[in-house]
């Protein structure tokens, strides 16, 4: 049994929503006011046969325990796996235990060395960089203490020394990133030596790493942890343990790149803002923001390094030096506007300072600059069209090529609309002719056969649509328009949006069960099909499960009928009903009944006229 299978088997759904809302009993099956979204009537269910929930009213929602978790407390698919299973007292993998007490251990240690740095600012050799905190950062005594920073005194092994001392073993510091370890087995010696230490921590406040600053520009001059099994650059964005609240209460959160970026604000009350420390944006750092806000602003400064950082910062998104990066870039910037509705955008700061340096002098110019950021298509565009127009129609075409991922990213066609008037005015062609430029399909290769998996048990509607969309990549233009809450099953649903991202995913990987399971369904005998006949297979298993959604409907309001009238008496159901049809509702209890009576006739109607649902 996998995790997610075996989590289930040992919480109870029906208890574990009962928690949230109050529910009544409904036949087999329970009935609520949905926690989703405000309504009179009742019409959220909890189906405990199928372990599933479903919100029958104008919100539409549905899933299983996990997507039920998810949307209460706003957590992706991974987080609720771990919330549950810690609830449910389920081992996610030995492996994956292991390692996690692993990290805690090694964090453990980099918490020391952040108190040992602290304390060591404090002592009489702090006092350089002290000044250089308060002088040169205009940092307050406040700031420092907040994101605690702290000072590595100019000594070889003095954090070893101390670490050592209490019982610390040397590998354990070393792998903390602590540590340097020269080449031939010569004695490993602290790594920030006579640097201003910044603390990492990650998302839930634990120290993964530190970042060292030298007071005189010494080279490099921003040192960090090394990556390592402990520190993820990638996966890491400075400062969010201190922003998420201030991130969700201003739906915005500002990406800078350097943890005094970070502070500099923050000092004077911007505290929605976080920092990538020297990597691209990646989709993990977007995946955890998304979290927290949907709107995403690149504060960058505006000279020229500064400025081809914001293409990199799109970087993962946007790439557009090469056809791969291209190619990878229109899947994020597709995946990241289409299915997370992220609203990207880049705030250009004043020129000629950090932007520490632009929040403490002047807050206003701050907030004005982060208040009239532009979309990032728009800001890309401007890059791409602010050189000479073309002169040839092969450089036309390679223009528009390169605008084709930034122009996909945008899923407003009036925005569109307007971005493709002004490349076609840029051009000197028809709009036309830009639009027909546009929407030629690149060829794909997009995403990884997977392999080597146990078969598992016989596949529902919902994995005979995800098995089809696994070996067909073609279908991911047609089925984006699908909501992901289509899929009942959480690790389906998480393994569709995975696909639409088309997210590397490792089948081996034994804490991932959503890779686990898209290992499984490659594996499925599928007959081979053609485009064109992949596409009708989808499109029938869609319909059969919106089908199934409404015949599941409809089963659950007409049993509730049925035990009123066991209640009542078919002939009080049957007046109320009548009462009801001529427009004339009773009061209290008995309205609802009455519409649930005709609600059942209704559905009765529109399960047989339900149209055959084409994808396009
Ligand atoms: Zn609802």
């Amino acid at each position: 049994m996998d995790s997610v299978a075996e989590i289930k088997s040992k919480l109870d759904l029906v208890e574990y929503i009962g928690r949230q809302t109050q529910l009544q009993k409904a036949g087999r099956n329970f009935r609520a006011r949905c926690p989703f979204h405000a309504e009179k009537t009742p019409s959220f269910y909890v189906f405990p046969d199928r372990g599933t929930w479903r919100c029958f009213g104008s919100c539409g929602e549905g899933g299983d325990l996990f997507t039920f978790v998810q949307k209460r407390e706003n957590l992706d698919f991974r987080q609720a796996l771990q919330e549950l299973a810690r609830e449910a007292g389920v081992q996610l993998s030995a492996e994956g235990a292991e390692r996690r007490s692993r990290m805690e251990q090694l964090s453990r240690i980099v918490s020391v060395a952040v108190d040992y740095y602290q304390r060591q600012l404090r002592e009489a050799g702090g006092e350089p960089a002290v000044g250089y905190l308060s002088d040169k950062r205009g940092l307050n005594h406040d700031s420092v203490e907040t994101f605690r920073l702290g000072w590595a005194p100019d000594e070889w092994r003095g954090l070893r020394a101390y670490l050592e001392g209490r019982g610390h073993d040397l590998r354990d510091i070393a792998a903390a990133g602590l540590l340097v370890e020269p080449e031939g087995g010569r004695d490993p010696y602290d790594r920030f030596r006579g640097r201003v230490v910044v603390p990492i921590a990650d998302e839930r406040g634990l120290y993964i790493g530190l970042g060292g600053r030298g007071l005189q520009g010494e080279e490099p001059k921003y040192l960090n942890s090394p990556q390592s099994e402990l520190f993820d650059k990638g996966r890491t964005l400075y400062g969010l343990n201190l922003a998420s609240a201030a991130i969700k209460e201003a739906g915005e959160v500002v990406v800078v790149e350097g943890y005094m970026d970070v502070i500099g604000p923050w000092q004077v009350g911007f505290h929605n803002v976080v920092a990538t420390m020297g990597t691209s944006l990646t989709e993990h750092h977007v995946g955890m923001l998304r979290r927290f806000a949907k709107r995403i602003v690149l504060a960058l400064d505006p000279d020229a390094a500064g400025v081809a950082a914001a293409e990199r910062a799109g970087g993962l998104l946007l790439d557009l030096a090469s056809p791969e990066g291209m190619a990878r870039s229109a899947r994020s910037a597709e995946s990241l506007t289409g299915a997370s509705q992220i609203d990207l955008r880049v705030a250009t700061l004043p020129p000629g300072k950090d932007p520490d340096e632009v929040a403490r002098e002047s807050p206003e110019a701050w907030r004005t600059a982060i208040a009239t950021s532009i979309p990032f298509a728009q800001f890309l565009l401007q890059r791409v069209m602010g050189g000479k127009p073309p002169t040839s129609p092969v450089e036309a075409r390679q223009t528009v090529d390169r605008l084709r991922p930034v122009l996909n990213s945008v899923t407003d066609p009036l925005e569109r609309g307007v971005y493709i008037g002004r490349i076609a005015r840029f051009l000197g062609v028809t709009e036309q002719a830009v639009l027909e430029r546009v929407s030629q399909r690149q060829p794909s290769n997009l995403g990884r056969r997977p392999t080597g998996a146990d078969p598992g048990p016989p596949p529902n509607r919902e994995e005979m649509l995800l098995s089809i969309l696994l070996r067909h990549e073609s279908l991911r233009g047609s089925v984006r328009s699908l909501p992901v809450d289509l899929f009942n099953e959480s690790v389906n649903r998480e393994l569709f949006r995975r696909w639409l991202a088309a997210e590397e995913m490792d089948v081996e990987r034994e804490d991932d069960p959503v890779a686990r399971h898209a290992g499984r369904l490659g594996q499925l005998r599928l007959p081979p099909l053609s485009a064109e006949d992949a596409r009708r297979a989808a499109s029938r298993k869609v319909e059969e499960i919106l089908r199934d959604r409404l015949v599941q409907r409809q089963a659950a309001v007409s049993e509730e009928v049925a035990e009123a009238e066991r209640q009542f008496g078919a002939d009080h159901v049957a007046r109320i009903s009548n009462d009801a049809w001529r427009g004339a509702l009773p009061a209290d209890d008995a309205t609802i009944l009455a519409q649930t009576v005709i609600e059942e006739l209704e559905l009765g109607v529109s399960i047989h006229r339900q149209e055959v649902t084409e994808l396009n």
